[in-house]
């Protein structure tokens, strides 16, 4: 679905010094599976992440979704695009604006890329919301009033309107508590099973990835040090660097 070869984005500070934050990484994600990009902080993820949403543009490498080259989509093939891959952060204050109900928050990519009547925006937004668990008495709800697991319920359906192929999600668990953690990703595992959705799923939490993702992609310093199963990389790990990530989490 997305292969992402030779990505390179390079950083200037006004000190002139130069931050390599996205070196060379190469990976796919293939249709339906989830994968996982770890790395401490600093290392690019997010970088990498806003270059393959085109909001930031790379110095160097391709980027293909579905075959077709994407690094240079502009205009209405970038809103087409759009459809496609959906982003959720860490903080979902930064998609869920205040002013909006939580339905009008669900239904508004709807809104803006002009689909469906808008009569029939509602019983979309309770569609969406049964699929992350919660019932239809939240949707005259304010997001501000929504504890942080219910919030990032709420932008997890809210990215998943536009029924895209690929979610990308960044942080999207870590201001939670474990238990309500593990309930998110109980919940995107079912999604993924029911609407055959792609995750590119970004955390510092080596525990997080070992349970959601498919693959994994570790990374440092802007590189790519190891990539492969799951399984593979945190059962027997080659780099030094990833057997050091790893000997920290029990
Ligand atoms: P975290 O886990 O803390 O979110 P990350 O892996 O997402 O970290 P990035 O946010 O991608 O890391 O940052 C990678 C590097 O690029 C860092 O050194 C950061 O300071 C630098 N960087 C990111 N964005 C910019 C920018 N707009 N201008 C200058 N440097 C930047
Ligand atoms: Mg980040």
């Amino acid at each position: 679905l997305l292969k992402v070869t030779d990505l390179r984005k390079t950083f200037r500070t006004k000190g002139g010094m130069e931050v390599k934050a996205v070196n060379d990484v190469s990976f796919d994600v293939f249709a339906g599976e989830t994968v996982g990009i770890v790395g401490e902080s600093g290392s690019g993820k997010s970088t990498a992440a806003r270059i393959l949403l085109r909001l930031e543009q790379a110095d160097k490498g391709s980027i293909q979704f579905d075959g077709t080259a994407i690094e240079h989509t502009q205009g209405r093939a970038l809103r087409a695009l759009r459809r496609e891959m959906q982003m959720v952060y860490q903080n979902p204050f930064g998609s869920l604006s205040p002013h909006l109900t939580v339905g009008q928050a669900i239904a508004e990519p709807l809104l803006i890329h002009r689909i469906g009547r808008r009569a029939e925006h509602k019983e979309t937004a309770a569609e969406l919301l049964k699929l992350v668990s919660l019932d239809e008495s939240y949707l005259e709800r304010s997001p501000a009033t929504l504890s942080g697991g219910q919030r990032q319920r709420v932008a997890i359906a809210r990215a998943l309107a536009l029924s895209p192929r690929l979610v990308v999600l960044d942080e999207a668990v870590s201001a939670l508590d474990v238990s309500v953690q593990a309930q998110i990703l109980e919940l995107l595992a079912r999604i993924q099973q029911e609407r055959g959705v792609s995750f590119l799923f970004i955390s510092h939490d080596l525990a997080v990835i070992r349970q959601i993702a498919h693959r994994v992609v570790v990374m440092r310093n802007g590189c790519v040090v190891e990539q492969g199963p799951t399984q593979a990389v945190f059962g027997n790990p080659h780099n030094p660097y990833t057997r050091a990530l790893l000997s920290a989490i029990p």
